[in-house]
């Protein structure tokens, strides 16, 4: 079966691309001209983050060469860092949203001890539903494995990657305001069949 992921991944694609191309207030008075010439001022981003805000709302699933399609634009692009790892972190944002308020408000105030299996089992199930991602704690580190991935092989020099690097940082620090370093240890653009990252768990 081919993969899907949530409609809020290429939603944070598409929206990070509008945000690095709308203009400073400087520029404003040329957002018409503009909009022939930048990507996510077109009419096409705009109908696209219309669709995707629609399925997201219906919780409707989307192929992931759907979010492929989106990632290899955004990968030709001067600032393609700058806008997956934007993306990643908004998308976090909406992961760390989904999990029950009881929940983060409890691995908030209870003890590590009992705070961090709770905020790992959120997180797992999170990764899951939005990156089609699989979490593990493997000693004193987290893993994420994404077997799909939908940003590997756009861009050179595995830029692409830095989505899911940025998603994994911003929603371990949201959710247990920790996370330290995170290392890229397998790699679909360099031919390892999946991409998975290390990042410590203190
Ligand atoms: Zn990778």
């Amino acid at each position: 079966m081919p993969a899907t992921v949530d409609a809020l991944l290429p939603l944070s694609l598409l929206e990070s691309v509008r945000g690095a191309d709308t203009p400073e207030d400087t520029e404003a008075e040329y957002v018409h001209e503009l909009r022939n010439k930048r990507l996510g001022l077109s009419d096409t981003v705009y109908a696209e983050i219309q669709r995707y805000t629609d399925d997201a709302k219906k919780n409707r699933r989307v192929g992931n060469e759907k979010a492929l399609a989106i990632a290899k634009l955004i990968g030709r692009r001067p600032d393609a860092e700058t806008v997956f790892r934007s993306a990643g972190r908004r998308l976090a944002g909406e992961m760390y949203d989904s999990i029950s308020g009881t929940r983060r408000g409890l691995v908030r105030f209870l003890p590590a001890f009992i705070a961090r299996p709770l905020a790992l089992s959120g997180a797992r199930r999170v990764a899951r539903r939005y990156l089609n991602g699989s979490l593990s704690r493997i000693g004193g580190y987290i893993m994420l494995s994404v077997g799909e991935s939908a940003t590997a092989n756009t861009a050179p020099r595995g830029i692409g990657c830095t989505f899911y690097e940025a998603n994994l940082g911003e929603l371990l620090r949201l959710l247990v305001d920790g996370g330290g370093a995170i290392e890229h240890v397998r790699c679909m653009d360099r031919d390892e069949g999946s991409c998975e990252w290390r990042a410590e768990w203190r």
